[in-house]
């Protein structure tokens, strides 16, 4: 028998699952009131824990949730077909700059710079798409952080 009263643990366990208690523990319970009232404390908190009722919320929060995500869905699809457009657009661009001066690809290997300012022109503004590309993405992305 043990000459201390019970640490909570056991006290728990005595008041919610009797039959896994140590044997000491039992024998302690049935010869102290202290330990007894804790136990009869544990099962009345228990008992008033579970009849409060589950908690309510004042609005219908699946129903908002649905609507941010229909919102979300219908937005997306602009956003990327905007962004495939401007990578189209460059795509473009760069084809028709090397077509237009590809008469003059020849004089590239003898240092034209005429086709030097185009081909870098070229690559200015690829890059300059790509970047493009990049900053829609993450604002996209943080305006999808703010809504939810
Ligand atoms: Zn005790």
């Amino acid at each position: 028998m043990k000459n201390k009263h019970l640490i909570d643990s056991e006290i728990q366990q005595f008041a919610f699952d009797e039959s896994e208690c140590e044997k000491d523990v039992v024998e302690h319970m049935s010869s102290c009131s202290l330990c007894k009232q804790r136990v009869e404390d544990y099962v009345l908190l228990s008992t008033s824990i579970k009849s409060i009722p589950d908690p309510a919320l004042g609005f219908d929060l699946s129903k908002r949730v649905l609507m941010q995500l229909e919102t979300s869905s219908k937005k997306k699809p602009l956003l990327d077909y905007f962004v495939y457009a401007l990578i189209t657009l460059s795509g473009l661009l760069v084809g028709f700059c090397v077509a237009c001066f590809s008469l003059f690809c020849i004089n590239w290997f003898k240092g034209n710079s005429t086709v030097s300012m185009a081909f870098i022109i070229c690559i200015a503004l690829s890059i300059l798409m790509i970047l493009i590309n990049d900053i829609m993405k993450s604002h996209r992305r943080k305006m999808k952080m703010l809504k939810f």
